[in-house]
C-alpha cells in the first residue's frame, strides 16, 4: 500500500505491480483501494444497460487526469462529495423548504438540505443559507425574483392593502406588473470582468431590467469606485451586482455597500468564481462579501470544490423570499445534489481548506510573474486572486482564439475571454484566461506553475495567426509546428505524472 498526499486527504492506495502498471490489467478486487471498488461496481452496473456511457465516463476521468487544467472555473471535486450525487436521491421530489413541502415523504431529504445549510451558515458566517439553486445562474435568478418581491411586490401589496398577488385588481396587478419592468440594475461591464446575467441584453437579466454598466480605469485596469459612484448617483439602481467572472484583482465590498446605501440599492454579489477564497478566510474584512451584501450568490463547483450547482446567502430581511425560489424561479431541488453540496461545504470547513485557499492565490501569483517575466503583458499588471488575464493581442500578436486553439494544440486547456476595451470583440477577445483552482487541487506549487508560465509562454510565441481558405487573414486559424505542440504535450504530462488525479481511483 502506498500514502499519496491528495487534495481532500491522504489516501491509502494498493501499490500497482510494475507489470500491472505496464499493461494495465486489473488489481486483484482485494488489494484495490474502496474508491476502485466503488467505482468499478458502479460502472458495470451502468455498463450492463448502456456501455457507451460507461466508457464515457472512464474516458472523461482519462482526459482530465492527462489535461493540464487551467480553466478558472473549473476544479476537481472530491470521490466523497462525487459519491454523494450519485444515489437515489436523485428520484425524489420535495419542493418547498426543510419542513415546509409540498409532497411527503421528505424527511433525508431535509436532512441533507438542512446539514448543507448550516455548513453554509457555519462557513460563511452567513445569517441564512439557500441551498437549492442549480447553478449559478439560477442562484442569480433567485436573487433577482426575491429583491424584486421585497422592494416592489411587496410595497405594492401593502399599499392596496391585500395580503396575496392574487387578490390584486386587474389595474392594479397590470401597474405592478409594469412596475417590474421598471427596475434598475448596475454591473460590471463584460469587458471589465462581468457575467452575463448581471444585467446584459442577451440573458434574461438585460430583458428583466434597464441595465448600466460600471468598468475599470482605462490608466490602471482597476475597478473605478468613483467613477461607479457617479453612475449609481445619476442612475439610481435597484440593484448594484459586484462580482465577475474575469477581473483578477481585490473587490472593496465595503465601498460597494457604502455607494449602494447612498443611492438606496441592494447590494448583491455574485462571488461564483471566488467563494472558496471566501471560505478558506484569504478575503476577509472588506473583501468578504458575505458581511457587507445584502444578498450573496455562488456557484458551488469552482473555487469552493463542490457538486455543480448554486447557492444563496442572505440577511434576514430577505430568508422569506429567498426561500421561496422553488418553485417562483427553479424547478424542483435536486436532493442528491444537495446531499454532495453538504459533503463539499464539509470539507471546506477543514483546516485544510484554508491552506487550499491561501495556495490558490500563491500559485496563480507565480504564475503571473512567471509570464510577466517572460515578457507576457497580463491586464493590471498581475493578479491578487485566482485567476490572470494575459493580453494575447498586445503580447504575442493572436486573438484569444487563435491562442486557446494553440494551447489546446499544445495539451494546455484555458479559454478566451474579453479585456477591457478589446479591440477584438467578445467572440474572438484578445484575452486568455488562467486559473489556479484545479491545479492547486492536484498538488501542483510555485515551482511548477513557472514551469507552466514557460510552456505558455514557449506556444503562444510559436503560434502565428493563420488565414481563411481564400488566403485572408483570420481572426480564428492559427498555425503552430506539430512538433512544438507535440513537445510541450509531452512536458505538459511529465509535469502532471507527478500528480496523480483522482489516485484513489482505478478503474483498471
Ligand atoms: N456567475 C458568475 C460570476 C460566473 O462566472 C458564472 C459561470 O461561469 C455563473 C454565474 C454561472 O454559473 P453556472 O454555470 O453554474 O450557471
Amino acid at each position: 500500500m502506498n500514502e499519496v498526499p491528495c487534495a481532500w486527504a491522504t489516501v491509502t492506495v494498493p501499490t500497482r505491480p510494475p507489470e500491472a502498471r505496464m499493461t494495465q490489467q486489473p488489481l486483484s478486487s482485494e488489494s484495490l483501494s474502496r474508491e476502485s471498488t466503488a467505482y468499478r461496481a458502479a460502472l458495470d452496473v451502468v455498463r450492463a444497460v448502456e456501455p457507451r456511457v460507461a466508457e464515457a465516463i472512464g474516458q472523461e476521468l482519462h482526459d482530465q487526469r492527462e489535461m493540464l487544467k487551467l480553466i478558472a472555473s473549473e476544479n476537481y471535486a472530491s470521490p466523497a462529495t462525487l459519491l454523494a450525487m450519485g444515489n437515489w436521491f436523485s428520484d425524489k421530489y420535495a419542493e418547498g423548504t426543510v419542513g415546509r413541502r409540498f409532497y411527503a415523504g421528505c424527511r433525508n431529504v431535509d436532512t441533507v438540505e438542512s446539514l448543507a445549510a448550516d455548513h453554509a451558515k457555519e462557513l460563511f458566517g452567513a445569517r441564512h443559507a439557500y441551498v437549492q439553486p442549480h447553478s449559478g445562474i439560477d442562484a442569480n435568478l433567485v436573487a433577482f425574483w426575491a429583491i424584486l418581491a421585497q422592494r416592489v411586490e411587496a410595497p405594492t401589496l401593502e399599499r392596496v392593502g391585500v395580503r396575496q398577488i392574487n387578490d390584486l385588481s386587474e389595474s392594479d396587478w397590470a401597474e405592478l406588473r409594469a412596475a417590474f419592468g421598471n427596475q434598475r440594475m448596475l454591473g460590471m461591464s463584460l469587458d471589465a470582468g462581468g457575467h452575463l446575467t448581471h444585467g446584459f441584453r442577451p440573458n434574461i437579466s438585460g430583458k428583466m431590467f434597464e441595465q448600466r454598466s460600471y468598468g475599470t480605469d482605462p490608466a490602471t485596469g482597476l475597478l473605478d469606485y468613483e467613477a461607479l459612484r457617479a453612475t449609481a448617483r445619476e442612475f439610481r439602481p435597484l440593484i448594484i451586482v459586484a462580482g465577475y467572472s474575469a477581473y483578477p484583482r481585490l473587490v472593496n465590498f465595503r465601498v460597494m455597500r457604502e455607494i449602494a446605501d447612498e443611492v438606496d440599492a441592494t447590494l448583491m454579489v455574485d462571488m461564483a468564481h471566488f467563494a472558496g477564497l471566501v471560505a478558506g478566510k484569504v478575503l476577509t474584512g472588506d473583501f468578504d462579501p458575505v458581511p457587507h451584501a445584502q444578498i450573496v450568490t455562488t456557484t458551488t463547483h469552482k473555487s469552493l470544490r463542490g457538486p455543480r450547482g448554486g447557492m444563496v446567502l442572505c440577511d434576514d430581511s430577505l430568508r422569506d423570499q429567498v426561500d421561496r425560489g422553488c418553485p417562483m424561479v427553479l424547478g424542483g431541488p435536486l436532493p442528491h445534489v444537495m446531499a454532495a453540496k453538504a459533503v463539499a461545504l464539509a470539507e471546506a470547513r477543514r483546516p485544510e481548506f484554508r491552506d487550499y485557499a491561501q495556495r490558490i492565490v500563491d500559485n496563480a501569483r507565480a504564475l503571473a510573474e512567471g509570464l510577466m517575466r517572460r515578457g507576457a503583458t497580463l491586464v493590471t499588471g498581475g493578479t491578487d486572486n485566482h485567476l490572470t488575464l494575459i493580453d494575447v493581442a498586445s503580447s504575442y500578436g493572436l486573438t484569444g482564439r487563435q491562442a486557446e486553439a494553440a494551447l489546446l494544440d499544445s495539451g494546455i486547456v484555458t479559454n478566451r475571454n474579453a479585456i477591457p476595451s478589446d479591440p477584438n470583440g467578445a467572440w474572438y477577445t484578445s484575452g486568455i484566461r488562467i486559473g489556479t483552482p484545479a491545479l492547486t487541487t492536484r498538488g501542483l506549487g510555485a515551482a511548477e506553475m513557472d514551469e507552466i508560465a514557460a510552456l505558455i509562454d514557449r506556444v503562444l510565441t510559436a503560434a502565428e495567426p493563420g488565414t481563411t481558405a481564400k488566403g485572408a487573414p483570420s481572426k480564428a486559424q492559427h498555425v503552430l509546428e506539430p512538433k512544438v505542440a507535440e513537445e510541450i504535450s509531452r512536458r505538459a504530462a511529465d509535469l502532471l505524472a507527478g500528480f496523480p488525479l483522482y489516485p484513489s481511483i482505478d478503474l483498471g
